[in-house]
């Protein structure tokens, strides 16, 4: 197991315990409640990213041979925007919030106070790593906690360079990462905290809930599901195709709010695959010159190959092990009882279904648990208005898929088994804080009808007030 502090001959349960006792210790101290605090820690952290963006970039490529173009549109400029937005309106989302007084309580205030909640802890996944660990750290910070992060192992040189970040320039009774796998975790995991917020799978996700249940621990859970996108009959198929194509095979597919499977109408769909293929070799998959990036791992890579099934294949089905890298991939004549349709996919295979009604593709939806997202390509208001009061979803998209995430105005979370919880923009805010209810009521007036000395004529006056 790792050690927290170097040469520390505690074991590691120990220094974890060490480490939440003296960042409770800190939080109690009121240090980081002031909003001045909070901003500087936060310009801090975007000086620093920014200081190390080159080599946050070598380190991804390392990883999983993302390029620095694909980082910086899908990790490394959202990140530095979120900070930007969460700096600028900081103060505003700190305010007491006023809310209506009811007559009963008249005359008072009556207000909300966003309070942070303690020492958190943020456990990242892999897929987009420093996105899914410093965003909510981000969301932690602005809210006035303190944090212990947990990135994901799988991208080792990330989690190394997050680590290197952090640890050598805050306080570790303010935030500190903790590297490590399923044993550090474990450990983490045995304490108590204010709030955890995890991002993974929904298989780890109970093990965290279980883990937080024992000490009453607020959490956001971020998980996956098999998130649709259903293509109608009168979808602009051009545009539509280009948009889904271009989101499924970002980042290899490994991507939690990407389309899992598409849902096709029977008549258009012919068109509907011409333009995918034309589509996804716009891409190059040649090993020489590739866009598409790795597989995270070998487990993953054997996961996810198993997942194609050649007699279905339309396009694609090639990969190359020593490289890690799978050829996008697109299955037809799918049943719901192959295997890609058992689990979230989590790689480059889009499995296109056929459908003759709406209904039945609503219908195919609802087998499955409720998705991390959603998406619908048509123009018909009728059917648009069907799929957002029918189909449960976290978030989605209507003729875009995926795009929803980039909006910090749009709460990003799941529904069911793919989450509870929701972050982003200000709703990272509200999610690491507590939101106080408040009557503050003035004592130079006082009404009586709550005290002794009941009667039927206050009992008449107290309906006409309530
Ligand atoms: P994962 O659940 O395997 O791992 C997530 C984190 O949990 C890692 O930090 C890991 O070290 C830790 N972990 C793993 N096993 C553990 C155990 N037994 N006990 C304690 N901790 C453990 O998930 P992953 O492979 O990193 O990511 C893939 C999954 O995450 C997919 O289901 C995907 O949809 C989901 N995901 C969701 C979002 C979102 O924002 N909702 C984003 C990315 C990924």
């Amino acid at each position: 197991m790792n050690t927290i502090v170097e040469n520390n001959t505690d074991t590691f349960e120990l220094q974890v315990r060490k480490l939440v006792n003296s960042q409770r210790d800190y939080f109690k101290s009121n240090a980081t409640r002031p909003a001045e605090f909070r901003l500087r820690q936060l310009k801090k952290l975007k000086t620093l990213l920014l200081e190390h963006e080159e080599d946050m970039h070598k380190a991804i490529f390392k990883d999983f041979g993302k390029s620095k173009y694909e980082n910086q549109l899908t990790e490394f400029f959202p990140l530095i925007d979120e900070i930007n937005i969460t700096i600028k309106n900081l103060k505003k989302w700190m305010q007491h919030k006023n809310v209506r007084t009811n007559l009963l309580n008249f005359p008072a205030k009556s207000y909300l106070v966003p309070e942070p909640l303690g020492v958190t802890l943020v456990i990242g996944a892999w897929n987009f790593p420093y996105n899914l660990s410093l965003t909510p750290l981000v969301g932690s910070m602005a809210a006035g906690n303190t944090t212990i992060l947990k990135p994901s192992e799988l991208p080792a040189e990330t989690s190394k360079i997050m680590t290197k970040i952090i640890n050598e320039n805050f306080d570790p009774n303010y935030l500190r990462v903790v590297e490590g796998a399923i044993p550090e975790t474990t450990a983490l995991l045995k304490q108590r905290y204010d709030k955890i917020f995890f991002t993974g799978s929904p298989m780890v996700g109970k093990i965290v809930n279980k883990a937080a249940a024992e000490h009453l621990t607020n959490v956001t859970l971020e998980l996956g599901g098999k998130n649709p996108s259903i293509f109608h009959k009168d979808a602009a198929l051009k545009v539509g195709v280009k948009r889904m194509i271009w989101a499924k095979f970002v980042n290899s597919g490994q991507f939690c709010i990407t389309t899992d499977y598409a849902l096709v109408h029977k008549d258009i769909k012919d068109e509907f695959l011409k333009l995918a293929v034309q589509e996804i070799e716009k891409g190059n998959f040649s090993k020489e010159n590739h866009n598409y990036v790795q597989i995270i791992n070998e487990r993953n890579f054997d996961r996810v190959i198993n997942l194609i099934n050649p007699d279905k294949v339309y396009y694609g089905g090639n990969y190359n092990r020593e490289d890690r890298r799978i050829q996008p991939t697109i299955l037809t004549d799918v049943s719901l009882n192959d295997k890609v349709m058992q689990e979230e996919i989590f790689g480059p295979i889009l499995p296109v279904i056929e459908y003759e009604t709406i209904d039945e593709a609503f219908e195919i939806i609802k087998r499955f648990e409720k998705p991390l997202a959603a998406y619908l390509f048509s123009d018909s208001s009728a059917i648009k208005d069907r799929f957002l009061a029918e189909i449960p979803f976290g978030s989605g998209g209507i003729n875009d898929c995926v795009m929803q995430v980039s909006n910090p105005n749009i709460p990003f979370g799941g529904v069911g088994h793919s989450g509870m919880g929701r972050y982003h923009g200000k709703y990272s805010f509200e999610c690491f804080s507590h939101l106080k209810g408040v009557l503050d009521k003035p004592t130079v007036i006082e009404t009586n009808l709550k005290y002794y000395g009941y009667s039927e004529k206050r009992m008449k006056i107290m309906k006409a007030l309530s």
